[in-house]
């Protein structure tokens, strides 16, 4: 209340002055003005009007000093209008000077015109100037020494008689210190008020929370953002303490800062924690704590100032995490795999356990990424990683390490066997059919594997190796996984290497072909025999199909290759012919970029003609996905070349689209069934399934059925109990040099 309390020290003040009768009556009921007025306005309009009713004067005027700027505003009048009726106050002027220095009522009617504009009045614009309309006294208003107003007060009492007054003056200048201590205690107690609303309402609108804590960690205080960053209201805040909203892991760092401070070691600190808000979810802030002390230095409490930095923390989060993942299948990418394993290998020789690393390509991704669209290699992928995810153990690491590649990471693991189930298992589901844009589809991977320590030495050494390894696989036919071994080494060089020699194979006459007969497998006459082609490089040595077709075939050289290819081997049948040896179908691989040169069927016929080879002997193998590239397209090119009468196989059927629908569209005459499907032949009951479902399919759509890489007799049995009309692989010839096929053609003839 101070509006009370600036009242009674008026009163006091007064009583510290004796005063007359007439001084005692003003003064009175100036305080009981003070002590009745609503606010200081009413209370310093009261007093004027007091003053003026007592001593008769006609018109008073309060104007209120700015000490800042040095200039007068009307504070209050009376009476409140004019006798002219205008509101307008008059402005003070030069007619207040003399009392501006001064404590004692000044007494202006007799003031000459040059005294009025003193000097010393600072501030005080000497035009407008306020003259008393009547003489009449400016009383200066001054709270220990500052000076806070004046009053004027004019009219009332005739001229110089009233200067003799001494009772009126008497009276006014006790008066003056009375409303000085009265304007001093209000004005300052309205500027509390004002800084007090200006500090809540400051508080309120902030833009960061704002909390006092005090020693024990309770809330005293805390802002509307900061309820609202927590989800709780203010009064369940003050029923908390800061340990109770802040997230588990960051209580720890928390108290310590807090430590520090109760201890004095500081006075401040900044700090990113979580706080949890009231449904349990963590929110991220930026802290800032200071410690608020009293005069004597005790801490009273502390002052937190919090931010909420969350929008920054998860954008700070994200891009860490698509720095270390893949955005496609959200498995971590090859930087953090690499990372994961440099820690997977230390923990490994630690604890003297053993990891193994799988690096998986999967088998012919670039066709469906070509043929589908970049969209469905996008289906698959994701797809992909599911499934890998799904059937590992949730400590074994998933890593998209690129393209179509994978890598896992196996630790704990006991040896070889385990780790082939493992693989096996990922074969398996990699080769579960999908449905992609409403066809179903079908790959295969091939897999590397490296044992750390046993031929890994470290974390790079064991990634390389299963890489090197994965290699061997897709040599193998693909389908497959292989274990890294040392000897495995020799047999990879650098894509880059191949891609160099490879531009001056033809050139240098690197490239000869090898031939594989094709026997039926009731008679076991030899029916057919396929090219393969071989290349001999000198930096390079042997290098295996596997490895440079793929890389003839992103170059574009598989055109002039495999035109190479084509007359060669129709070359190489006339020349059989010539020789007496009986005519069996010569097949020809073809891959996808050959069936997108314009100048193919040119080719084709050219190779015949100018070798005098009889269409009918030549049959083409293509993949299924070959074909399913650009179908259309596809479709139309088989048909130009059937209308030369050649013959046309799927090659590695099985691995690709199993589309029958669209099979039984194409001009073909044969089927290859894929060897990865013989090779687990008659151990796995899916393989066998699959085969005698395609034999099956085959029959119904009366296309020659050749099983491709037949090793042994039991799967010769297997093919034959199930009506498979032609077999190719080592268990009847490898792929061997022309010579030395024809002379097993001659044998075979002559039996
Ligand atoms: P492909 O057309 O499926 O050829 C059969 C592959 O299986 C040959 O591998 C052959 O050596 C191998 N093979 C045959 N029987 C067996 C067996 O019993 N066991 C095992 N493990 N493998 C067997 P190669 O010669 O390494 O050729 C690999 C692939 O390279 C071929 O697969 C074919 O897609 C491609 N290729 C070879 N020559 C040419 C060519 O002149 N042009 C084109 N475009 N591609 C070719
Ligand atoms: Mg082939
Ligand atoms: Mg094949």
């Amino acid at each position: 209340m101070p509006r009370r309390r600036s009242a009674r020290s008026a009163a006091t003040a007064a009583r510290r002055v004796d005063l007359g009768t007439p001084q005692r009556s003003l003064e009175r009921r100036l305080i009981r003005i003070f002590l009745g007025a609503e606010d200081y306005l009413q209370g310093i309009h009261g007093a004027v009007r007091a003053i003026c009713e007592q001593q008769r004067w006609s018109r008073g005027i309060c104007w209120c000093v700015d000490e800042v700027s040095g200039t007068l505003t009307v504070l209050t009048r009376w009476p409140t209008r004019d006798s002219n009726g205008t509101g307008t106050p008059p402005t003070p002027a030069g007619a207040v000077a003399p009392a501006w220095l001064g404590e004692e009522p000044v007494w202006i009617g007799a003031l000459a015109a040059d005294e009025l504009n003193a000097p010393g009045s600072p501030g005080l614009p000497d035009s407008n100037a306020w003259r008393p309309a009547a003489p009449g006294f400016v009383l200066p208003i001054r709270s220990a020494s500052r000076l806070l107003a004046f009053i004027a007060f004019e009219g009332g009492i005739e001229g110089a008689a009233a200067r003799r007054v001494a009772g009126v003056c008497n009276a006014l200048r006790a008066a003056g210190p009375i409303i000085g201590l009265y304007l001093h205690q209000a004005l300052a107690a309205e500027h509390m008020r004002d800084s007090a609303q200006r500090l809540a309402s400051t508080l309120s609108l902030a833009a960061v929370g704002i909390a006092h804590v005090d020693d024990s960690g309770r809330f005293l205080y805390a802002n509307p953002r900061l309820c609202q960053m927590l989800g709780y209201s203010e009064a369940e805040l003050l029923r908390l303490t800061v340990k109770q909203i802040s997230y588990p892991d960051d209580v720890d760092v928390t108290d310590g800062m807090r430590d520090k401070l109760r201890r004095g070691d500081i006075d401040s600190f900044k700090m990113e924690k979580r706080y949890l808000r009231k449904d349990g979810s963590p929110i991220w802030v930026a802290l800032t704590v200071a410690v608020r002390r009293d005069s004597a230095g005790r801490r009273l409490y502390d002052v937190s100032i919090v931010e909420d930095v969350s929008a920054r923390k998860l954008a700070e989060e994200q891009v860490q995490y698509l720095a270390t993942h893949d955005g496609l299948t959200n498995l971590p990418n090859r930087a953090m795999l690499v990372q994961l394993l440099a820690l997977a290998t230390e923990s490994a020789k630690r604890r003297g356990s053993r990891l193994a690393v799988l690096f998986i390509d999967l088998d012919r991704f670039k066709i469906i990424n070509d043929s589908l669209g970049h969209d469905a290699g996008d289906v698959l992928l994701r797809e992909m990683a599911v499934r890998f995810r799904e059937c590992l153990r949730s400590s074994d690491i998933v890593a998209r390490f690129g393209g179509d590649e994978f890598v896992v990471v196996l630790q704990d693991v006991s040896g070889q066997a385990q780790v082939s189930t493992v693989a096996r298992h990922m074969l398996s589901v990699a080769m579960r059919p999908l449905e992609i844009n409403r066809q179903e589809c079908r790959v295969t991977a091939s897999i590397g594997i490296c044992l750390h320590p046993d031929t890994g030495q470290d974390d790079q050494a064991v990634l390389k190796n299963a890489d090197l390894a994965m290699y061997v696989a897709k040599e193998e036919g693909k389908n497959n996984y292989q274990f890294y071994s040392p000897s495995l080494r020799a047999r990879g060089a650098g894509r880059l290497a191949i891609e160099t020699h490879l531009r001056q194979a033809l050139d240098r006459k690197e490239f000869s072909l090898h031939y594989q007969a094709k026997v039926n497998i009731e008679t076991d006459a030899i029916t057919g025999v396929e090219a393969l082609l071989r290349w001999n490089n000198v930096a390079l040595g042997t290098v295996s199909p596997a490895q440079f077709i793929p890389v003839a075939e992103e170059t574009g050289l598989i055109i002039p290759i495999g035109r190479w290819v084509l007359r060669t081997a129709c070359e190489q049948s006339a020349q059989w012919l010539r020789a007496g040896l009986p005519a069996i179908r010569m097949c020809v691989n073809l891959s996808m970029r050959q069936l997108q040169d314009d100048g193919l069927i040119a080719d084709i016929a050219a190779a015949l003609e100018d070798h005098g080879v009889r269409p009918e002997l030549l049959e083409l193998e293509l993949t299924e996905s070959t074909i399913m590239h650009n179908a259309e397209r596809a479709v139309r090119v088989l048909r130009e070349i059937k209308a030369l009468g050649v013959r046309l196989a799927i090659d590695d059927f099985g691995t690709g689209y199993s589309s029958l629908a669209q099979l039984k569209r194409l001009p073909i005459d044969t089927l290859k069934v894929d060897r990865s499907f013989i090779r687990e032949i008659p151990r796995e009951a899916e393989d066998r399934a699959i085969t005698e479902a395609i034999i099956a399919m085959g029959k119904t759509l009366s296309l020659t059925i050749v099983a491709e890489g037949v090793e042994t007799p039991q799967q010769k049995a297997f093919l034959r109990q199930h009506a498979c009309d032609e077999m190719q692989g080592y268990y009847f010839s490898t792929p061997i040099p022309p010579d030395e096929f024809a002379e097993l053609l001659r044998r075979s003839a002559a039996r």
